[in-house]
């Protein structure tokens, strides 16, 4: 037995020998051949879970998939998300969203409406807008109105000079799918120039509205409006507060912004 004594086992699934390293692994640390691994669509934990007969259904089912995507599934709606989109077959209630975590970006998940639970929309700070089925509308967390305020101790380098914040957007999808449980896509990147009031992340978030809307839409929920609940609104007016006192804005703006806050 040494290094180069590798014994190779053939996939389960096809019979083909498989990769001495980096192979995909299915339960008991069984590997796969690399043809079969690449046609695989699951979350990781399950992967690690899966049995030679489940995972001999799952290819079935991802050659059904592809099959539905050319004969079934006809979006007639589409939005943007960094590089990907979210497509949306109203008719059939379904969706999809190709992604590389999901596998073969010609063959991604079709989700149906019913499967989708909730989305969260998260920068590098936490949560920022979050929506469950069954909520009466999207919510929106105090990060969402302040964002760049966390970062007003990194807009400076050593010499004392203005950086550019660059704000990294997540998307995460909740679904209760056989395959997945999360999604996670990129949902771009936004430069923040700004000092209080950042216009580009608020553009940003205007831009991304059609997604959030269309995800709100399939679970039912109105995404006309939006809410925010009252500790939020205290943490909020809080944080206006602090630039106040710090002479940043003037009564009047905090004024105007705490009127605004509590409707
Ligand atoms: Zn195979």
């Amino acid at each position: 037995m040494g290094l180069f004594s590798n014994k190779k086992k053939p996939c389960p699934n096809c019979g083909k020998a498989t990769p001495r390293l980096f192979a995909v692994k299915i339960a008991d640390e069984m590997p796969v051949c690399s043809d079969c691994g690449k046609k695989i669509s699951m979350a990781e934990t399950k992967l690690a879970q899966l049995s030679v007969e489940e995972l001999k259904e799952h290819l079935v089912w991802r050659e059904e998939n592809a099959k539905q995507l050319k004969e079934v599934f006809r979006p007639n709606f589409s939005a943007d998300i960094a590089w990907t989109s979210l497509n949306i077959d109203e008719a059939n209630q379904l969706f999809t969203l190709p992604i590389h975590e999901c596998g073969d970006l010609k063959n991604p998940p079709i989700f149906k409406y019913e499967e989708l639970n909730a989305y969260e929309l998260h920068d590098k700070h936490g949560l920022i807008e979050f929506c469950n089925r069954g909520d009466a509308t999207p919510q929106l967390t105090s990060a969402a109105h302040t964002p760049v305020i966390l970062d007003s101790d990194r807009r400076r380098n050593s010499k004392g000079r203005q950086l550019d914040i660059s704000r990294d957007f997540k998307l995460h999808l909740f679904l209760s799918n056989p395959y997945w449980d999360k999604v996670e896509a990129n949902a771009g990147n936004v430069l923040a120039s700004e000092y209080v009031f950042p216009e580009e992340y608020t553009a940003f978030l205007e831009k991304f509205s059609p997604v959030t809307f269309a995800l709100a839409a399939m679970m039912g929920v109105d995404a006309t409006t939006y809410v925010m609940d009252a500790d939020t609104i205290a943490e909020e007016i809080k944080k206006f507060e602090e630039l106040l006192d710090g002479g940043i804005i003037t009564e009047e703006e905090f004024n105007a912004k705490k009127e605004q806050l509590l409707g």
